[in-house]
């Protein structure tokens, strides 16, 4: 038996994915991007580079040197990308729309998740993580927009099943959506079936604030 692969179009910006490498997230968004890494090879191997790289900066920066210039970053990618990755993230269980990582903390069947209505149908469960950030499993009907949406921090979404649209393109299963408080957008859930999403979002604590100064010559900030 095989498992289908998803079509992943939209992947974890660069600067979370190393963040997430680093251990700098708070839990909600590292079960997001985990549970996107579970579904695409693509990050996944980016992210084991990041390991990697993380690790070799820690170990040979001389103390008080926090400086990495972009030359050398590349280099030591360059240099991993030949070295075989380990593994760091289990693939997707099959017949399951909850991967891995996600299953950890809602279980492996939609028929036990236990719903919360939230309006026009949609329903939601909230995830139990630390506190720095909020997690939830949203179920939001054909055709319906997301309700109770507003954006006051970054927001991380990774589409488990069905799918949706909105300004800044369409989202499929595995596809991670980002967004911050910049953006305004309208998602609704495509016809065919149910859009079941995993959404994150950053309350109270604004993000850029928790990464920490050590990742800063990596993210150029
Ligand atoms: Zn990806
Ligand atoms: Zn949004």
């Amino acid at each position: 038996m095989t498992t289908m692969k998803p079509d992943i179009k939209h992947h974890v910006p660069d600067d979370l994915l190393m963040a997430y490498s680093a251990g700098a997230l708070p839990e909600a968004y590292s079960l997001a991007i985990a549970t996107h890494l579970s579904l695409c090879d693509t990050c996944r191997a980016a992210a084991e580079s990041y390991d990697a790289v993380g690790g070799a900066v820690l170990e040979d920066a001389p103390e008080g040197a926090a400086t990495m210039s972009m030359d050398s970053l590349a280099q030591t990618l360059a240099r991993l990308k030949a070295s075989e990755p380990r593994e760091a993230v289990r693939p997707a269980r099959p017949r399951s729309i909850f991967p891995g990582p996600l299953a950890d903390y809602v279980g492996t069947s939609l028929d036990d998740i236990r719903w919360r209505p939230i309006g026009m149908g949609a329903k939601q469960m909230v995830i139990r993580t630390s506190p720095t950030a909020s997690a939830r499993l949203l179920y939001i009907p054909s055709g319906v927009g997301v309700p109770d949406h507003t954006h006051g921090g970054k927001e991380l979404t990774v589409i488990l099943d069905g799918a949706y649209s909105d300004e800044t393109g369409r989202y499929g299963p595995g596809d991670i959506a980002y967004g911050d408080d910049e953006l305004h957008h309208a998602p609704i859930a495509e016809d065919g079936g149910p859009c079941i999403c995993l959404a994150v979002t950053d309350a109270p604590l604004r993000f850029k604030t928790i990464i920490p100064r050590l990742l800063q010559p990596f993210l150029g900030i």
